[in-house]
């Protein structure tokens, strides 16, 4: 039997991080659901409670302390994180125009959505590193896709860009490790944050992440995927 591998994923407690925690579980990973809100956390560990074994954990990936807490305590518990995924995000100023954007509303955005998304990593990567097995899945978008950008929702837009640097800068960081770091299009996906109208269902957005956190070692690193196909920057 091969062993038993540990991922964590941040903001699961609902939409496409709560469905990626399912379908992990179920494939028979140990998971540490994680959110912000250690009730919720709690609350969606307990909803997964038959799809494997799954364990809740607070954990704001924009608060500093609340990363190192949980690094230590996960340590002390000898729970290794093999498998990241970074799915914690939110959209801020969606129809506000790039010259009436906020730069508090920028940094509310880039807070989350990219430092969260360093710190979560410095935090978990060098232990991967350390082991010789890591994948690292980054949740962004095509709102981040620099090929196709237009005015749609500018914090946001731009911090997904900026992730998907990050995926290569650690990508390359990391190279012959076996720690592949990806992003992931999850597409227009029916959660708080897609809406009603999306056309895809959580399972559906999950996929791509999930194929991207259970990669063997001849996987890709250092890529941008939707559908599990590459796409452009
Ligand atoms: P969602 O339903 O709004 O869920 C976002 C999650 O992130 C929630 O659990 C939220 O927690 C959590 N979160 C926000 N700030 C956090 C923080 N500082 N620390 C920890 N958790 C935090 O969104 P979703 O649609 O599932 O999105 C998941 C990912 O897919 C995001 O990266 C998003 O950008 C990406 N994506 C989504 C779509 C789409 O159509 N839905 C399309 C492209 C990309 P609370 O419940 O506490 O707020």
């Amino acid at each position: 039997m091969s062993e038993q591998r540990t991922a964590l994923v941040t903001g699961a407690n609902r939409g496409i991080g709560l469905e990626v925690c399912r379908q992990l579980a179920a494939r028979g990973l140990r998971v540490i659901l994680t959110a912000r809100d250690r009730a919720r956390a709690d609350a969606a560990a307990a909803s997964l409670r038959d799809a494997g074994e799954v364990i809740a954990a607070p954990l704001d990936v924009s608060d500093p302390r609340s990363v190192s807490t949980l690094a230590i305590d996960l340590s002390d518990r000898r729970l290794h994180v093999d498998v990241l995924v970074n799915n914690a995000a939110v959209l801020v100023g969606e129809s506000t125009g790039v010259l009436e954007t906020t730069i508090d509303d920028l940094r509310a955005t880039f807070q989350t959505n990219l430092f969260g998304v360093i710190l979560v990593s410095q935090a978990f990567v060098p232990g991967m590193i350390a082991r010789r097995y890591g994948r690292v899945v980054n949740v962004s978008s095509q709102a981040g896709q620099l090929l196709s950008m237009g005015t749609y929702a500018p914090a946001y837009s731009m911090s997904k860009a900026s992730l998907n640097a990050f995926t290569r800068q650690l990508a390359a960081a990391t190279q012959g490790r076996n720690v592949l770091v990806n992003s992931a299009d999850p597409g227009w996906v029916r959660t708080a944050m897609g809406g009603p109208s999306a056309p895809r269902s959580v399972e559906q957005g999950a996929d791509t992440p999930v194929w991207l956190a259970t990669l063997s070692a001849k996987g890709p690193t250092g890529g941008f995927f939707s559908d599990r196909k590459p796409i452009d920057w």
